[in-house]
């Protein structure tokens, strides 16, 4: 089954909510970048987060990025997501080994304090950007407190990562649900109160629930409508000609000692590590359209 995102409302108008299966996004962010355990949770939680806030943006071109500072071993991640379900992203310290705590993989102990970033390009002049304090570290948490306090929306997010033993991924996903203003007291108790019960989301993933199942769960007692579905993928829009470009920009005195240390270079993408060479004779070619 490949990834994909679902959206669906509830109680009328009055709740919104998202889900996602993100298994595939996770295991090609581990594959590419090789991470360690923990940093496939954490990158992946951040990953799957930011596919679905990406989906929640209006128009194609939009832009969503998540970007953690923090002062943990992991040393940051950033994603970018688009609104119409492709993702990447990246830690700075992909291999950081850290001990489980309570049997669970320590997400928050690999981040450490930070902050959260939260930037949408949507095509105007300046991109939206806010920042909240990292909560507690271990993503989904972080993102309900965005939301609250930077969007003013009640929010509940969950979000799950699950390795095997030995260490690809058994099952990633989750979900954001979010309240209007206007939402009525008995459906936002009861909405409450089936949080309050679920199990996790990692329990819901490997009991086979679906992204829709997981919602009927969430949603439970309320009338669900299901109102879009799309594929959600881990892609990079980088290409040869964009690190070209990058290289020129560069400036010709750096290209120069390039070309006289005489040996072709290696440039990796950040966001899906992939490399690209460029020979001497490249790399003249470029100089001369460098300023
Ligand atoms: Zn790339």
């Amino acid at each position: 089954m490949k990834d994909y995102i679902v959206r669906a409302s509830a109680a009328g108008t009055q709740i919104r909510a998202f889900a996602v299966k993100s298994t595939e996004i996770v295991e090609t962010a581990r594959v590419r970048h090789g991470l360690s355990p923990v940093a496939s949770a954490a990158l992946g939680r951040l990953l799957t987060g930011g596919v679905l806030m990406g989906s929640m943006m209006k128009n194609e071109t939009d832009v969503l990025t998540l970007q953690v500072e923090c002062g943990g071993p992991i040393g940051g991640m950033t994603v970018t997501a688009d609104s119409l379900g492709n993702v990447k992203g990246y830690a700075v310290n992909p291999d950081v080994m850290l001990p489980p705590t309570k049997g669970k993989i320590d997400v928050g102990g690999a981040l450490g304090p930070g902050f959260l970033n939260v930037i949408k390009d949507m095509g105007l002049k300046e991109p939206y950007s806010g920042q909240v304090v990292l909560i507690s570290g271990e993503i989904a948490e972080d993102i309900t407190y965005y939301f609250a306090s930077s969007e003013q929306v009640n929010s509940s997010v969950g979000l799950g990562v699950l390795m095997n033993k030995d260490n690809t991924v058994r099952c990633a996903g989750g979900f954001i649900v979010q309240v209007m203003p206007f939402i009525d007291e008995e459906v936002l108790q009861k909405l409450e109160e089936n949080i309050r019960t679920l199990p996790t989301v990692t329990q819901m993933l490997d009991s086979g629930l679906t992204p829709e199942k997981m919602l009927e769960k969430v949603l439970e007692g309320f009338d669900v409508e299901f109102t879009d579905t799309m594929p959600a993928n881990f892609y990079c829009n980088c290409s040869k000609e964009r690190i070209e470009k990058a290289i020129i920009s560069i400036g010709k005195r750096d290209i120069q000692e390039m070309i006289n240390d005489g040996e072709e270079i290696e440039v990796k993408c950040h966001f899906c590590n992939t490399a690209y060479t460029f020979s001497v004779e490249e790399l003249k070619v470029l100089l001369k359209k460098s300023r």
